[in-house]
């Protein structure tokens, strides 16, 4: 019967094969099993009940809460050739009457019906009559209360189902994979564990990266500019975010819309316009943007802040890459992002049950951020599904870091967390693992602890991330809860028992995503000519992602092309050529310096290691500080830039006041002046503090006022 179907598949639909998913939703049904189906949007549900109802013998029927879609859906069987037709409240008395008795007649295969139906007299009595072989629910989080989007009409199905004569099989599907949901779902239908599937999940197209700790304006500049042909959209949480970024990427002559919900209608429709027909390649917007537009060569997604959920998340970043294409995810995470997120459940949530699941659920996106896992794995298995996944390119996949055995400090902490009676946040104990003055501290003498300050060559924050990093990967739990506190997990006890180790993988610096050069532009120049040629969409010569790495790599012979991701022996021969000649040329006419992959890297590392002599780089500025260098000096010396040299001052002030003379870098004549404006502006962005005061009191006064007086 399978077989049929696949037969079916490709007669009617036109489609050679089913997806991995719809291969076990399909048996499973065919097999006369109540099946519920958990598929992305997009992932092919349809066909999952279309297809059996076509197999088998009577009627099936689809309910659907979506009326507006029903009469588009069944126009579309039509075309095909598949005999379907809709009931619902768009129908006069008689239209209705029409199709009961075409159903009655046996004339229909798939009847669409929108839930209200159920409650119909006529309708009930009509299904006494006849062979009713398959029920889809379809959007079948409708029927839950834990849904985003119960529909109290939903509620009806189950007594509907008990009522129909026979013995349909019972199919349900959705997108919405939250345990509650899937739960609910199940219990009222009646499906099993064994035959629920929850598949598609992963988008292999899509790279997926978290940048913590990273400046997110400079970072989105730099990403930019390395990507200015490229469509994208830039995520913000908050409508003044979105007005600033967009001021700013303005300022900077990116041509660039913006959506959120303090727009006029009209202002926001004409920038979704401009954005969608490609007139304008960039758009900032709050979470309010994107609902149903299905542009599908948006290249990348960056999250300017961490939103609430998983789920938003996901819905957001996954439409960059519709088109199958190559695209990146970036996430840039900042501890920030979470008080926001916390604060606008307290302010919006009010029942107490519904706040601890969305902190529940706050805290998974939390643990995205701080996984040690491939970050698609992390994602599909949030959604419940089972597939192990390495994808080889998420910020975590890729070799950007270095493993090191943390055993010794995780120990550290766990007993930390021990002594202090498992009774606080990650704050605090970060700060008496470092040994802070904090008031706290001494009030709950937690000073006089033999874990005090056992970890003081870390800053509170690194401190806080390694807490966090021990979370997401179960070996301290959190409560639920606005400020949750840290307790040790299981995952811990062999640990602290020197059974186990904990192995860290651990980031290196940062790198750019792209490679700032136009060899790509001028690859993809080719490519469109090659492909006009042939007719063919450019991607089918090489993807993206193949340009990208000859863009990096500058392959000029046969051998090295080859090594390139995506090209084969037989696309070399088709293709290699002109590519090669057009890298060469470029090569020559740019004064490349080319290095082979390997020592590239390795040139990468020795430069890290520079100067390493195993002390933290701020402290090795500090000691040429204390050598009487200035700033610019100890920059020039260091090879680095002068706002970097500044930083590293400014966390050993921070770290230790006594460290740095803050007065150093304050003209006394304007400190006054300063501590006004910070209190006037508040402390949250340096640059509307710098604005407000006059010109010639610089970023490093204000810092270091604000560290000095405790302002930050
Ligand atoms: P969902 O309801 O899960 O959001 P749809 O059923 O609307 O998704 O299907 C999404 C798209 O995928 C449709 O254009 C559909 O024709 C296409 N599709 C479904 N199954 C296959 C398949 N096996 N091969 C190719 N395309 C498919
Ligand atoms: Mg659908
Ligand atoms: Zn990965």
């Amino acid at each position: 019967m399978y077989e049929q179907g696949v037969h079916l598949l490709q007669q009617y639909f036109g489609y050679q094969d089913f997806r991995p998913g719809q291969k076990k939703i399909i048996s499973s049904i065919l097999a006369r099993q109540n099946t519920l189906g958990v598929m992305p949007t997009g992932g092919g549900k349809s066909i999952c009940y279309q297809i059996p109802a076509l197999l088998m013998d009577g009627v099936s029927i689809v309910i659907s809460p979506l009326i507006s879609l029903m009469k588009d859906q069944v126009d579309t069987l039509h075309s095909m050739g598949i005999k379907a037709t809709f009931i619902n409240s768009s129908l006069s008395h008689k239209e209705v009457q029409d199709r009961l008795n075409k159903i009655e007649q046996g004339e229909i295969k798939l009847v669409y019906l929108a839930p209200e139906r159920l409650e119909s007299y006529d309708f009930m009595n009509l299904l006494q009559h006849i062979d009713v072989s398959l029920i889809a629910i379809d959007e079948a989080h409708c029927m839950s209360q834990w849904g985003h989007d119960f529909r109290p009409s939903y509620r009806e199905v189950g007594s509907f189902i008990r009522k129909i004569a026979g013995n349909p099989i019972i199919t349900a599907f959705t997108a919405t994979a939250t345990a509650e949901v899937i739960e609910d779902i199940r219990s009222m239908l009646n499906i099993s564990e064994s035959n629920t599937h929850v598949t598609g999940f992963a988008r292999e197209n899509l790279t997926f990266s978290v940048l913590r700790g990273t400046n997110k304006e400079s970072f989105l500049l730099q990403f930019l500019k390395a990507n200015k042909e490229e469509s994208g959209i830039i995520y913000a949480s908050t409508r003044k975010e979105v007005d600033q970024i967009h001021a700013t990427l303005t300022k900077k002559h990116y041509k660039v819309g913006k959506y959120h919900a303090g727009l006029a209608e009209e202002e926001r429709k004409h920038y979704q316009e401009e954005f969608l027909f490609d007139h304008l390649k960039l758009m900032v917007a709050t979470n309010a943007f994107g609902m149903g537009i299905d542009k599908s060569n948006v290249r990348f997604v960056i999250h300017y802040n961490m939103p609430k959920n998983v789920e938003s998340y996901y819905q957001e970043a996954g439409r960059a890459g519709r088109d199958g294409e190559q695209s990146e995810c970036i996430l840039l995470f900042n501890a920030r992002d979470v008080q926001v997120q916390k604060f606008l459940i307290e302010e919006s949530v009010r029942s107490p049950q519904r706040k601890m699941q969305e902190y529940q659920k706050l805290q998974a996106m939390m643990d995205y951020c701080y996984t040690q896992r491939c970050l698609q794995s992390y994602i599909v298995h949030y959604f419940g599904e089972e597939t192990e996944i390495n994808c080889g390119k998420c910020s975590n996949c890729s070799q950007d870091f270095v493993e090191r055995d943390i055993t010794l400090e995780a120990q550290k902490i766990f007993s930390c967390i021990h002594r202090m009676n498992e009774r606080f946040g990650a704050t605090l104990v970060a700060k008496v693992l470092k040994g802070s003055k904090d008031k706290r501290i001494q009030q709950f003498r937690f000073d006089k602890l033999p874990t005090y300050g056992i970890m003081n060559t870390y800053t509170e924050k690194d401190l806080v991330d390694l807490i966090n990093n021990l979370i997401a990967e179960g070996y301290l739990t959190l409560t639920e809860g606005q400020y949750p506190i840290v307790k040790i997990g299981a995952r811990a006890v062999p640990v602290l028992k020197g059974q186990e180790k904990v192995l860290f993988k651990l980031k290196k610096e940062v790198e750019a995503i792209v490679e700032d050069n136009n060899l790509f532009e001028v690859l993809r120049e080719l490519r469109r000519g090659v492909a006009s040629e042939e007719a063919v969409p450019p991607y089918v010569i090489f993807p993206d992602s193949t340009l990208r790495e000859m863009s990096k790599h500058f392959p000029i012979e046969e051998e090295t092309m080859l090594e390139i991701k995506g090209v084969g022996v037989h696309k070399f021969e088709k293709y290699g050529k002109v590519f090669l000649e057009a890298i060469v040329k470029y090569v020559e006419q740019n004064n490349v310096e080319i290095k082979p992959v390997l020592q590239d890297t390795t040139v990468r590392e020795k430069r890290s290691l520079k100067g390493n002599t195993g002390e933290p780089s701020h402290l090795q500025t500090l000691k040429l500080y204390n050598e009487g260098l200035t700033t610019k000096e100890i920059a020039k010396e260091r090879e680095m830039s002068l706002i970097t040299v500044q930083n590293h001052l400014f966390k050993c002030a921070e770290e230790d006041a006594t460290m740095i003379n803050l007065d150093d870098f304050i003209p006394k004549e304007y400190e006054k002046e300063i501590i006004q404006a910070v209190e006037e502006v508040g402390n949250e962005k340096l640059k509307p503090i710098k604005e407000a005061l006059p010109e010639n009191v610089d970023y490093m006064a204000i810092k270091a006022v604000m560290i000095k007086h405790g302002l930050k």
